[in-house]
């Protein structure tokens, strides 16, 4: 065990002066802050001065401009990514019998509604540098059960599509792209949504928000049209219709449906969201270019790869993973620390089997997530949005090298 206090006492001088110089910012940095800006509130407030503040004319704005940017043929909007999902395996009969194969690393939702669908995950492993889950290992755990695979376009950087979907296809398997980091990202020159099924997120950490939300693009039109009727009550019209500004009364169920619209309210801060997403991932593509210069000296501090195939980063969120044997921190330590010195970071995942509900019930096999596992107990998402400063970035960094500079001399010490 190292004690820190010790080791500090018996340095010289001119390495203390080295780390006292570093001064905590006054205020916390959290690692995200959503950007709303006053014609955001602006756009909110009209809406709530309107008349009509639930799904309307604002919902129907939004979709259009998820469909403007991203060129696919259907947009629906929920309210949330995980609603999203859930209708969505609803409408493709997802249930018992049936697996879908998605990566470890992920947010829990994915696998948490296959579960309650009724059907099985079943988890793949990532490259170990970019986190994203290959045609291979996906097709190493395709088995005739198979309903759908669910890629992850992690921190906004796309999955090699062409030959994840090579794959699906020869085999009849439906592909849904998770899309919730990723709204603004090109696959060899393509957004993300043109092709496919594709789940978006507008929760506040995500590119755009909508305070909660979340989108479905679909070039699969009967697709559509039974997601907006699972959305609402089964009703063959959705609660909003251009012509009478408004729902007609006479529709009828054509299947029992749920309740996940997303209100005008939510749609309009969208609206204006949409139109700053170029902005927003650029000045988000400044902050990592930043960071990547600054920590290329901090050893021990590993920021993620980016993949070799041609793509456009939306820059979702910054990942670094802290390497113990060199930084003498464990991830939750670093973590502990930075907090201390009002820096907030956050972890982007915790690989899904690794939940306990996951390790009781689907177990793996010993080292077969060894990539998931492996980065799920080294990483941590340092601060990154598009309000933050170049001042901030580099006080983010001298915070990280502050930290490890106490338990590097701490390491060096034990050694002696
Ligand atoms: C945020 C997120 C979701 C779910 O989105 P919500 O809108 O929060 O329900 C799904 N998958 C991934 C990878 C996410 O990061």
């Amino acid at each position: 065990m190292c004690v820190h206090g010790l080791a500090w006492a018996f340095l010289p001088k001119s390495s203390k002066m080295n780390t006292l110089s570093f001064q905590p910012r006054q205020d916390f940095l959290p690692f995200c802050r959503p950007a709303v800006s006053e014609e955001d509130i602006a756009a909110v407030v009209a809406v709530l001065r309107s008349g009509w503040i639930t799904s309307g004319p604002q919902v129907v704005a939004l979709e259009d401009a998820i469909r403007a940017r991203t060129g696919a043929p259907e947009c629906i909007l929920f309210t949330s990514g995980t609603a999203a999902m859930h209708l969505l395996f609803l409408a493709l009969g997802i249930g018992p019998g049936d697996e879908v194969i998605t990566p470890s690393m992920t947010w829990v939702s994915t696998c948490n509604l296959v579960e309650l669908c009724g059907a099985r995950s079943v988890f793949v492993d990532v490259d170990r540098n970019t986190l994203l889950a290959s045609a291979e290992s996906i097709e190493r755990a395709i088995t005739p059960k198979t309903k759908a695979i669910i890629p992850v376009h992690f921190a906004g950087a796309p999955c090699d599509m062409d030959s994840i979907r090579a794959i699906a296809k020869q085999r009849g398997i439906m592909v849904i792209d998770d899309a919730a980091h990723a709204i603004g990202t090109k696959y060899k020159g393509q957004e993300i949504g043109a092709a496919g099924t594709c789940i978006f997120s507008f929760h506040p950490i995500k590119n755009i928000t909508t305070g909660e939300g979340g989108a479905i693009t679909t070039d699969d039109s009967q697709l559509a049209a039974r997601l907006r009727r699972l959305r609402f009550h089964g009703l063959a019209a959705d609660a909003f219709e251009r012509g009478q500004q408004g729902r007609s009364p006479q529709v009828e169920v054509q299947d029992p449906g749920f309740k996940q619209n997303l209100p005008d309210m939510n749609a309009a801060l969208g609206v204006s969201q949409m139109r700053r997403l170029d902005q927003f991932i650029e000045r988000r593509a400044q902050i990592s270019t930043l960071y990547r210069s600054l920590l290329s000296s901090v050893d021990g501090i590993e920021p993620l790869d980016v993949p070799t195939w041609n793509h456009s980063h939306a820059r979702h969120i910054f990942i670094v993973r802290v390497l113990p044997e060199i930084t003498g921190l464990t991830r939750d330590e670093f973590m502990a620390k930075l907090k201390e010195v009002n820096i907030g970071t956050g972890l982007h995942f915790k690989s899904a089997h690794m939940h306990r509900w996951y390790r009781e019930n689907r177990p793996v096999a010993a080292g077969s997530l060894e990539n998931s596992e492996w980065n799920s107990n080294r990483m941590c998402t340092i601060p990154m949005f598009p309000d933050m400063t170049d001042e901030d970035v580099r006080g983010v960094v001298a915070a990280i090298r502050y930290v490890l500079s106490k338990t590097r001399t701490c390491v060096g010490a034990e050694r002696q």
